[in-house]
């Protein structure tokens, strides 16, 4: 694959910079658990889940933070520890894909979101998208 083929990812102050394979996309959810919303500072995360081979770090180094998920089984939570961003995450129910965090792509305008996760715990005033199917918790 080419260059021009990857989408360029990083953090708000720049430190951090990884690609990814736009192709490889496997899809985008919006996440509303308490989680996300404690760890992005917002009402719910849009997150990219793509494949690790997808995924090419280009400089940097993210901090991680292991948080137990409410499945019993552990997420990885990586940002940068410069800035704060939140960035990439690892989930031990899923190994081998990284879920991406929407925001850190420099163009994530053409991403889709496909559904909601944790419609449960979202927000009244940031309810779940119109016209995409909601899970409770999360979809298996
Ligand atoms: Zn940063
Ligand atoms: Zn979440």
């Amino acid at each position: 694959m080419s260059n021009d083929e990857k989408a360029g990812c990083g953090c708000l102050c720049g430190a951090i910079r990884f690609e990814v394979d736009p192709t490889a996309v496997v899809s985008t959810n919006h996440c509303h658990c308490s989680d996300c919303q404690k760890s992005t500072g917002s009402a719910f995360a849009t997150v990219v889940i793509i494949p690790e081979a997808a995924f090419g770090l280009q400089s940097g180094e993210a901090r991680s933070y292991p948080v137990m998920g409410s499945s019993g089984q552990s997420v990885t939570r990586s940002f940068c520890p410069d800035c704060g961003s939140p960035l990439w995450s690892e989930v031990e129910v899923l190994p081998g894909f990284r879920f991406v965090k929407a925001g850190a792509f420099d163009d994530a305008s053409w991403l889709e979101p496909t559904s909601s996760y944790w419609g449960d715990s979202a927000q009244p005033w940031a309810p779940p998208a119109e016209g995409l199917p909601v899970h409770a918790h999360n979809p298996t």
